[in-house]
């Protein structure tokens, strides 16, 4: 999916949501006492290159293409980092990762994600959380998942002709 075209840069300006998810991370990471090394800065920006999930290893690539350390371990790190830090979301049907754009608050991530561009959008809804975590209470469950997702077709993909989407 990564080599397909995608309709996502051109319904928005990417260049303001990569320039401000590395702002954020910048500012977190001295919050938190942390260092934004290269790999990570750099993993955090290849995620950001669109939104579409990033699998590891495509990531691993990536980051082999351009000279940087890309041992498993190296790119593992740098993602449990990023995860940490609450930079990037695991999508878990996909088992790849997202950039979030509200890493300076704490939340649970909520995904809505198109069958057809396989572009996430992640919305912000707590009380959907605490609804959840009340009702499975009641029947006595722990919950543990950190995600909702939710699959269906974006508003891009739905103006489309099923032949013309990516
Ligand atoms: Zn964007
Ligand atoms: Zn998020
Ligand atoms: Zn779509």
């Amino acid at each position: 999916m990564s080599s397909k075209k995608t309709h996502d840069t051109n319904s928005h300006n990417h260049n303001h949501c990569i320039e401000t998810a590395l702002a954020t991370a910048e500012t977190l990471c001295v919050e938190q006492g942390q260092r934004l090394t290269k790999v990570r800065r750099r993993a955090l920006e290849l995620i950001w290159e669109s939104h579409r999930p990033l699998g590891a290893y495509q990531l691993l690539a990536k980051l082999a293409e351009e000279g940087f350390n890309s041992a498993p371990p190296t790119v593992y790190r740098a993602l449990d980092f990023l995860l940490n830090a609450g930079l990037i979301h695991k999508v878990e049907s996909m088992n790849a990762y997202l950039g979030c754009a509200h890493a300076d608050k704490v939340h649970q991530g909520y995904f809505l994600i198109c069958d057809d561009c396989h572009n996430v959008m992640e919305f912000d809804y707590q009380d959907i959380h605490s609804a959840l975590i009340a009702k499975a209470e009641t029947q006595g469950f722990e919950l543990r998942a950190k995600t909702i997702e939710l699959t269906g077709l974006c508003a891009d993909c739905k103006t489309l002709p099923e032949g013309a989407r990516p």
